[in-house]
Parts: structure tokens; C-alpha cells; sequence
């Protein structure tokens, strides 16, 4: 689940996490990842976004976690489900999904009071070349973000790989309103990672903070606007959106991500109903 930007964020939770903590959170990650992975395994065209968020929740529950997702400030369900124009923190409906669908698939779970947090967007068989461009540019980004979670450096500079790699490659629309965020002890805490910005500037990261980067990245113009239902995120042009989210350990050097796609990649070269995504080269 992405933050919402809020400018007069103050930096009053950024919690520091311990080696300890940081393994914790990592096992709330791995059932994260492996409840992803449950989805990948399932997806076909006809099944429902609410057939998924139900497995996904017994999923998690036989695991020992809980979805942290559920009653997060009212959301109804496990999983956040969000296809096509869908940018974020879309309700699971009964709505049959279609081969030329994308679906970003969004999961949370606490263990043992520490909280996981990642996503993937799915594509299906039909989905058009143009669209799967956009899925594999996101992907990248996700980890040029990534790369930049290091001891000494700051958010901006997250912020800043994401933007400039998405930016350079095509005119896509980098979200605005949605931010990545502090994860753990909370399902977000402070700092905001915001998918745009300025080298240099933002929080200073240190040695165990633990943050959730995730690009929302749209094939059109970067603005959204929210559904009256008060949660869903939909593209203002309608047109296709793409997010990817990792759980990233800052260290000195090289960061550690918690959270991991693999399991999700070997279910989808599994799956004939899906296609295979990778990060553009
Ligand atoms: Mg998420
Ligand atoms: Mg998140």
C-alpha cells in the first residue's frame, strides 16, 4: 500500500530498526513475497479480484501472519487489486479479469508486531507491447531506487533515480500524490519516498532505516484522482498504470532488500495465462 504525500510530513517516525528487527521484518516479507507468488499461481483470465484477495488471506493466515492490509483506516480486504487505469489501492471486485489486463497486485502482512510490505503488476498474455514497456521501465526504476538505499545518502536521491531513469526513457507520468514510506513497526511510518524529486535533498539515511520504494509510474499524464469509494487511485486519462514495491533495509554500501520477487517469477514462468515481466535493461 502506497502513503499518501502529505507536505507538513515532520519526520517524527522515522524509527531506526535493530539487526533483530530488521530479521523480523524480513520474515513478514517472506510471507509477503510468498503470498505474491500464491496470486501469481492462480491469475487467469475469468478469476476475480475478489477470488484472489480470498486466497491471499487464507494464504496468509496459514503462514501465522495477519494481512495488514484489512481494516487499515476502514480497507476491506487483504490485497490491494488494482488493474489497468487503476494506479493504487484498488478494492477487490467481482469484476472477471481479461487476457489484456495488467494488475497490480499489492500485499502487506504483520508477524510478530513487525509489518512486510510489496507489490507486482501482473500482465497477461494479451497485454500490448507499448504497456509491457511500461511494466518493464517501472520494474527498472523500482531498482534504481533501490540502488541509491545506501548509509550516507539521502531520500532525494531515491527519489531522483527513480524519476530521471523513468523520464529519459519515455514521456511517462510519475505520480505525485502517492509516495513510497517508512515500513515496520507500522504499516507506514515516516520518511515519504516520493517517486520525484531532487538529488541532495530529504531525509539523510542511515544504517536500518527500513523503507518501502514504489514506483507508480502511468503510460499518460502523472496525474490520478480517487474513486467515491475513497480508496481507489485511478489515472486522470485513463490510461494504464504500472507499480512495482520492495521492503529495503538502508546499509552501508549495498541495501538489503526483505521482500523478493523470485518466487513470484518462477510461478509465472509456471503460468501460461501470464507473461513473463523483467526490469529493462
Ligand atoms: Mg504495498
Ligand atoms: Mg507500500
Amino acid at each position: 500500500m502506497a502513503g499518501l504525500f502529505s507536505s507538513s510530513s515532520d519526520g517524527k517516525k522515522v524509527f531506526y530498526k535493530t539487526d533483530e528487527e530488521i530479521e523480523l521484518i524480513r520474515e513478514a516479507n517472506l510471507i509477503v513475497s510468498k503470498t505474491l507468488a500464491h496470486v501469481a499461481s492462480i491469475l487467469k483470465p475469468g478469476i476475480t479480484g475478489q477470488a484472489i484477495d480470498k486466497a491471499a488471506e487464507e494464504f496468509i493466515r496459514d503462514h501465522k501472519g495477519r494481512p495488514a492490509f484489512k481494516g487499515y483506516n476502514g480497507f476491506p480486504a487483504s490485497l490491494c487489486v488494482s488493474y489497468n487505469d487503476i494506479v493504487v489501492h484498488g478494492i477487490p471486485s467481482t469484476r472477471e479479469f481479461k487476457d489484456d489486463d495488467i494488475v497490480s497486485v499489492d500485499c502487506g502482512v504483520e508477524l510478530n508486531g513487525y509489518f512486510g510490505d510489496a507489490a507486482f503488476t501482473f500482465a497477461f498474455a494479451n497485454v500490448s507491447e507499448p504497456v509491457m514497456e511500461l511494466l518493464r521501465v517501472t520494474y527498472a526504476a523500482l531498482y534504481k531506487g533501490i540502488e541509491q538505499a545506501i548509509a550516507g545518502k539521502r531520500i532525494g536521491d531515491i527519489s531522483f533515480a527513480i524519476q530521471n531513469y523513468c523520464e529519459r526513457q519515455h514521456p511517462y507520468g510519475i505520480v505525485r500524490e502517492l509516495v513510497g514510506h517508512g515500513v515496520g513497526r507500522a504499516l507506514h511510518e515516516d520518511p515519504e519516498v516520493p517517486n520525484y524529486g531532487r538529488r541532495g535533498k530529504g531525509h539523510l539515511m542511515q544504517s536500518g532505516l527500513v523503507i518501502a520504494i514504489e514506483p507508480m509510474v502511468n503510460l499518460g499524464v502523472k496525474e490520478v484522482y480517487q474513486d467515491t469509494d475513497g480508496w481507489t487511485i485511478h489515472t486522470r486519462d485513463r490510461k494504464p498504470s504500472a507499480h512495482y514495491e520492495h521492503s529495503v533495509a538502508v546499509r552501508k554500501g549495498k541495501a538489503d532488500v526483505l521482500s523478493t520477487h523470485q518466487y513470484v517469477l518462477e510461478e509465472i514462468k509456471n503460468n501460461p495465462a501470464v507473461q513473463e515481466v523483467s526490469p529493462k535493461n
